[in-house]
């Protein structure tokens, strides 16, 4: 066989083997780039999406990006660059950056009608059921994993698209227990030896029968099909085995093998990564350590499983809310062109008046002018709902102040701003005192008063420059521009003072006040991660200190008691 077409063959294989044999796959990406100096431009091109197809599966996303982004310029063939444009998407998908992926997706929907190759139109029909279905939107991931059903191209068979759909049926709570069709989608894939969609429904699966109530049977389908999850390699399948299996011995009242297969899934987390099943290990972690009665240790994961239940539903919400922001632009944009085209029509309109002077057409051009003022004011009603959506997606919806991540931005912002300007600035971490017993003593509801009400206090000092946001329940964090340790701590005491006589006002009895930790960047430097752990630090010691207090600097320093 001559030289280019033996590489060709070894490509299309290796395109063909990528998911249902990776090991194999891989060994083929490697005698590929044996010979890489004597392959074609467009073959070189394939095998650098392979790589990149590659990278994506095995996570290292930043180099999938980058190398999928390249191909998307350079590729001459169109169908290469449609491929690397599904792939990316599945790429910012991973990486979070969700508004990012809808936007590609929106130019992949675009293109679908006139994409007629059964290829394509399967790889691009699979990226958006899976993008859709992951932004909640079930109904329309199962739609267009439907249709990937009438383009099943030659050596496919139709496991992808079942998975896609039965995938999308149990996230919208379709499934029940011993469902027929999602065991029929399993048994196709696994007759098809496509192992990593046969597994991942698997877990779907197992995960039912648990909150069924029937955790011996979810823990002997995970246990059957361990090896050839650890096989496939993929990392979140292998952690929801581990998560799941971790769940279901815990309830079988197994603790020692839940405890081992907990740890797995947390050690194999990618850090800072917040997944579903890392919240199910930690979560499980912790109802372990605490059925041992190890409760320092209970206490450790529980605040782990705090932490990544907090950023997995971040997550799930950011991609909902991606959604409807990309859809409302794309309508807002569908909207300007409808008027556009009005407004033409309406000058057409005009001009053919001038001649003939038709008195009767004049109503006509009221109507369609009236038309006009009707989509401009949907299109203000648009505009409005997304700041609204905006404001949503950066403000605590309690006290209308900055949440978490977007403090977070904005501090980090202003930091970097400081250091290029050689300024110093202070951080100050606010956080109630004994608010618990407010809650248990008054209410939660008159507990939300009061947090709103510490809030506006907090806000009579705050400066327009300053960043003033809600860091959890009722932990606040004002980051200082401009500001040295000495008149942070002035400033932290104004606050506290403001906040502790609202024990004197409306609702005399309720004991309000709040514990300070300050931290500047004389003393921390400008990474606002220590400037957290050593007002964090500081916070900690203005409790002990007795609370309603400052406390700056590190250890024994600066001291201020009320
Ligand atoms: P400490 O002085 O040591 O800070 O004691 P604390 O009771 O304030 O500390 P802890 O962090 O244990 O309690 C915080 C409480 O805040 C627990 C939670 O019920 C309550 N909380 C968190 N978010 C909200 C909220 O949005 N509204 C209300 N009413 N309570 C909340
Ligand atoms: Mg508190
Ligand atoms: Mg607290």
């Amino acid at each position: 066989m001559p030289e280019s077409a033996e590489a060709s063959r070894m490509l299309a294989r290796a395109d063909h083997l990528k998911a249902s044999d990776n090991p194999a796959f891989i060994a083929l990406l490697d005698q590929l780039h044996l010979r890489e100096a004597r392959l074609s431009d467009e073959q070189r091109l394939l095998l650098k999406y392979l790589d990149a197809w590659q990278l994506d599966y095995l996570g290292d996303y930043r180099a999938a990006r980058t190398s999928l982004t390249a191909i998307i310029r350079e590729a001459p063939d169109a169908r290469l660059r449609f491929r690397a444009t599904a792939t990316l998407i599945n790429v910012l998908g991973a990486v979070h950056r969700y508004e990012d992926a809808f936007v590609q997706l929106n130019q992949l929907i675009e293109q679908l009608p006139r994409v007629t190759d059964r290829e394509l139109r399967w790889q691009g029909l699979g990226e958006v059921a899976q993008l859709l279905t992951a932004a909640g939107q079930y109904d329309l991931g199962k739609a267009y994993a439907r249709q990937m059903l009438d383009v099943i191209p030659p050596g496919e068979t139709a496991c992808k698209a079942s998975y896609f759909i039965e995938h999308a049926r149990y996230s919208s709570g379709q499934w029940g227990k011993d469902d027929p069709q999602a065991e029929d989608a399993i048994d196709d894939c696994a007759r098809a030896g496509e192992s990593v969609f046969a597994n991942a429904l698997r877990a779907d699966m197992a995960s039912v029968l648990i909150k069924a109530g029937h955790p011996a049977e979810a823990a002997a389908l995970l246990e059957k099909h361990y090896a050839s999850v650890r096989h496939d390699r993929y990392l979140i399948t292998t952690l929801r085995f581990d998560a799941l299996l971790a769940q279901a011995y815990l309830a079988m009242g197994q603790s020692g093998k839940a405890r081992t297969y907990a740890l797995a899934a947390v050690q194999a987390s990618a850090p800072g990564e917040f997944t579903d099943p890392l919240r199910m290990a930690c979560r499980t972690l912790y109802q372990i350590d605490q059925q041992r009665g190890d409760y320092k240790s209970a206490l450790g994961w529980h605040r782990r499983y705090m932490e990544a239940d907090k950023g997995y539903l971040d997550d799930v919400s950011a991609k909902a809310l991606a959604f409807q922001i990309v859809k409302q632009q794309v309508q807002a944009k569908k909207v300007q062109v409808d008027a556009l085209d009005k407004q033409n029509r309406i000058l057409q309109l005009k001009q053919a008046l001038d001649r003939k002077a038709v008195e009767a057409s004049r109503l006509y051009i009221a109507i369609l002018a009236l038309g006009l003022l009707a989509i401009g004011l949907w299109l203000l009603r648009l505009k409005r709902s997304q700041l609204a959506f905006m404001r949503m997606a950066q403000c605590d919806s309690l006290t209308g102040i900055y949440n978490r991540k977007h403090f977070m931005s904005e501090a980090e912002y202003a930091l970097r701003y400081a250091q290029r300007s050689s300024r110093g600035a202070c951080l100050v971490l606010i956080d109630l005192d004994h608010f618990k017993l407010i809650n248990d003593t008054y209410g939660h509801a008159t507990g939300d008063q009061v947090l709103r009400r510490a809030v506006a206090a907090c806000r009579e000092h705050v400066r327009s420059t300053d960043v003033f946001g809600r860091l959890g329940g009722e932990e606040f964090g004002v980051l200082l521009p401009e500001c040295g340790m000495e008149s942070g701590i002035e400033r932290a005491e104004a606050i506290r003072h403001s906040v502790a006589i609202l024990s004197d006002g409306e609702d005399p009895g309720i004991p309000v006040s709040a514990s300070f930790g300050v931290a500047c960047t004389g003393e921390s430097g400008y990474d606002l991660r220590q400037l957290l752990m050593d007002a964090d630090q500081a916070l900690y010691r203005a409790k002990r200190a007795g609370r309603n207090c400052v406390v700056a600097g590190k250890q024994g320093e600066g001291v201020v008691v009320a």
